[in-house]
């Protein structure tokens, strides 16, 4: 692949690179934007990396932020408060496959040959429109290959993440893992389990996120054995059905959900925050207890029952076999918007009675109201129009 002439750089970018360079700092665009434009798809920001310290970032510009200054990125703002990342040339220089510890002063080389793939190794410079592609990551996108840089072996030890980021580039542009890059990441799956839940957790949501086919991003979790050790509850024979995952929206943790025999041990294990978990619990308790959708009183107290995690379910549809079902649930999603446009009472709240009413009508104080409260709202899940102050007192 050749390169462009110049890659179109954003105002606020090509200044933050001139100051540097004007201070006799070598600065260069790298990464993920790089990679993007060449492959013609929509990029993000440009990340830059220079020969100027950490310090000497942060001293040059007023508006700084120290977003992960132990490993030599400082954002500097723009006009616009926007964040522009600044990493300091960087080579690790010890590795446990969780952290490194990085060394500055190093040449734009070596800042590009700790970089993970060939294709995110390439680097242009802003001012003098010159390319610097070392590991040829140009051939690579060309040809559509995820290759490590140097040893994949050597680079998958040094940081098992790398195994994950490469299994979402892969799914993510459709490229195959080259074969060697592959088999290493085999053989190194295991070290996966040293890696912390966070980080995982990151690279599995931005992988559902930006798959092309997230039944593509499963499938390699699975080939290369990851799901095995992080997803052990996505079953790698497919004993649930999994098949339409691509039918569903792109939400993570409505995803993982759908795929998961256990969605709350999973999520948990990912250390996930507890309103995902619940939701994700939610998902699993109710994805086999649809309502009949000719039968309005059924789907009324399902809506109350599932309360805040309907649309989750009615979103989950698409990607559940029609069969299953001894009714035409595929009508669902409309009866629950006619429901909900009716405004149908669905909780003890929208009751034309409240507590203190039952009290004056002579419930006994204590768990009585509201056993009767609830009473009183499975009969107007019945029939809303029984909802009235006169019918409900006439009833308790
Ligand atoms: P994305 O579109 O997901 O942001 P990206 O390539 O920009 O893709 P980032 O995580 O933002 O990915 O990282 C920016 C760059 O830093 C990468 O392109 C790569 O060169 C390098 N990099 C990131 N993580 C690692 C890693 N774990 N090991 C080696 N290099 C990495
Ligand atoms: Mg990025």
């Amino acid at each position: 692949m050749g390169f462009p002439a110049r890659l179109p750089i954003p105002d606020a970018v090509l200044r933050i690179a001139k100051q540097l360079e004007g201070a006799g700092y070598e600065t260069w665009c790298v990464g993920g934007a790089i990679r993007d434009n060449l492959l013609g798809v929509e990029n993000h920001d440009f990340d830059l990396t220079t020969a100027a310290p950490p310090g000497e970032v942060q001293r040059l510009f007023k508006r700084t932020v120290p977003v992960g200054i132990e490993h030599g990125t400082v954002a500097v703002l723009d006009q616009q408060n926007r964040q522009h990342e600044v990493t300091t040339f960087r080579k690790d220089i010890k590795t446990d496959g969780r952290h490194a510890v990085v060394e500055f002063g190093v040449s734009l080389m070596d800042d590009l040959a700790r970089r993970d793939f060939t294709i995110n190794a390439i680097a242009y410079h802003p001012i003098r429109h010159e390319w610097r592609d070392p590991f040829h990551g140009a051939d690579d996108l060309e040809h559509k290959l995820i290759r490590s840089v140097g040893d994949a072996n050597w680079r998958f030890q040094e940081d098992y993440l790398r195994i994950l980021r490469a299994l979402r580039f892969s799914a993510r542009f459709e490229f195959r893992i080259q074969p060697r890059t592959l088999e290493a990441a085999k053989a190194n799956v295991q070290g996966l389990a040293q890696l912390s839940a966070e980080r995982v957790r990151d690279e599995w949501f931005k992988g559902i996120a930006t798959a092309k086919r997230v039944s593509k991003l499963l499938t390699l979790w699975i080939d290369v054995g990851a799901a095995r050790i992080w997803l052990p509850e996505i079953p790698g024979g497919g004993k649930r059905e999994t098949g339409n995952v691509d039918k569903l929206p792109r939400d993570a943790v409505l995803v993982t959900a759908y795929l998961a025999s256990d969605p709350a041990s999973l999520l948990t294990r990912l250390k996930s925050s507890n309103k995902d978990i619940e939701r994700a619990r939610a998902i699993g308790q109710w994805r086999d207890k649809y309502p009949d959708p000719r039968h309005l009183p059924e789907v009324r107290k399902w809506l109350s029952q599932v309360g805040e995690y309907a649309d989750d379910l009615l979103a989950l549809l698409p990607g559940l076999a029609v069969s299953r079902f001894p009714f035409p649930v595929s009508r669902l999603p409309k009866v629950v918007a006619a429901v909900r446009a009716a405004k149908d009472p669905l909780t003890v709240k929208d009751l034309a009675v409240k507590g203190d009413d039952l009290l004056a009508a002579g419930v006994r104080p204590g768990p009585q109201v509201g056993e009767t409260l609830e009473r009183l709202l499975a009969e107007v899940l019945e029939d809303p129009s029984r909802n009235t102050r006169d019918y409900l007192l006439s009833r308790v």
